[in-house]
């Protein structure tokens, strides 16, 4: 039986450019409506905004709920790992930061090649063994972005994972860098239970081209664009949907979207394939807004914001341009942040991108577009 998860990495912001300033308020109404609803299973992550997020999942869910009615999955940083003296006051932080005795799930962040440094040179698998053995983890697992090739030898390996978490969507199904249908096929084959992560690909698949979402109003007009990415992911052999909702209106979709998940047919299938070259024609970057490259930019560059932008014009059309040019022209004149014609080809972000994207490359297309094309301006 397949449990929608709330996943806690892009939670309402107060302030849209700073990623501490979660909206508290609007988090426990959230929490509120998704137990309400019969659910009870959080994910978190040292990193989430900016190192606060596992704090915001003590305040808006430990301090509010009794400890046996919810289930707390969270992660190791092995992006900021290099030795292994870090690994025990880093778990006790994650500990303190979260208010819990133990964790219900806890996994790896991101086993990749952007985090071998800390998973070739540090026996993070004994560790997490041992924090199980010690009481402190109910079950150890992993999250990657690994393709399926790369999955087998983890789980070849190190057969003490009890499970895995994936990036599955229809979009990355039979995607030849992300192989979510393969690394699922991967995942069955050595009996380890699967939790979805990026159901909507960063939200680009509830904000699909024009033309993609003609194709399915026509099919189905009762049906919103996101039901179809939801209805993919949760009739799949997987234990977990981890959707990670903005707002208090989008968990609401979430959760109605996920109790409405009938399974899709043959002629639904084939659209949606259609759907993905759609998609696939139209999308400029595939980034998915998980931010990983921010903290790696010396030059302050929100990246995920100015790839948001950038995809939304491309999308849109310059029909649109105002609204998203706007936003590039508000964004350059905050305090502390570069834009991006600042990059300055350092290349620090690209190990920390799971979704591969030449980020200094496509910075200068974002550069001609936002700083030259439309506004005229330059750095
Ligand atoms: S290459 Fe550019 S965007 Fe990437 S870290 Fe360096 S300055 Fe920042
Ligand atoms: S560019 Fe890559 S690392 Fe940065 S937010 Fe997008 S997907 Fe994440």
């Amino acid at each position: 039986m397949v449990q929608l998860g709330m996943g806690m990495m892009r939670l309402p912001l107060l302030n849209e450019d700073d990623f501490k300033s979660i909206d508290f308020e609007q988090v426990n109404k959230m929490v509120d409506l998704y137990m309400e609803s019969g659910f009870n299973l959080f994910d978190t992550a040292y990193i989430y905004h900016d190192g606060i997020g596992e704090l915001a999942f003590r305040k808006s869910v430990v301090e509010r709920y009794p400890r046996e009615s919810f289930k707390i999955s969270t992660k190791l940083p092995l992006f900021v790992i290099t030795e292994e003296s870090q690994l025990e006051p880093i778990f006790a932080e994650q500990l303190e930061n979260c208010g819990v005795d133990y964790f219900d799930y806890y996994l790896l962040h991101n086993v990749s090649g952007y985090t071998e440094n800390a998973w070739k040179n540090v026996d993070l698998y004994s560790f997490i063994q041992k924090k199980k053995d010690e009481g402190f983890i109910k079950h150890i697992g992993l999250s990657t972005h690994g393709n399926a090739e790369f999955l087998e030898e983890l789980l070849f390996d190190h057969p003490e994972i009890e499970f895995v978490l994936l990036q599955i969507n229809y979009l990355d199904w039979e995607d030849e860098a992300i192989e979510s249908k393969k690394c699922l096929d991967v995942a069955k084959k050595y009996n380890k239970p699967v939790m979805v992560m990026e159901p909507y690909k960063g939200g680009f698949l509830a904000d699909v081209p024009k033309e993609a979402e003609k194709l399915m109003k026509e099919h189905d007009p009762d049906r919103s664009v996101v039901s179809w990415a939801m209805r993919f992911v949760a009739n799949l052999d997987v234990c977990v949907v981890f959707t990670g909702a903005s707002s208090f209106e989008q968990l609401q979709n979430n959760i109605d979207e996920f109790n409405n998940a009938d399974p899709l047919n043959d002629d639904e299938l084939n659209l949606l394939e259609e759907v993905s070259e759609i998609i696939n024609s139209n999308i400029t970057v595939d980034c998915t807004k998980c931010r990983y490259c921010v903290d790696a930019c010396s030059e302050e560059i929100n990246i995920a914001k100015l790839f948001d932008l950038y995809n939304k014009h491309k999308i849109l059309g310059r029909d649109d341009w105002t609204q998203q040019g706007n936003a590039y022209l508000n964004y350059s004149k905050l305090p502390d942040v570069g834009i991006a014609s600042d990059c300055i080809e350092c290349e620090a972000c690209l190990e920390e991108c799971p979704q591969q994207i030449n980020i200094p490359e496509v910075l200068k297309d974002v550069a001609k577009t936002f700083e030259t094309e439309i506004y005229g301006f330059e750095n």
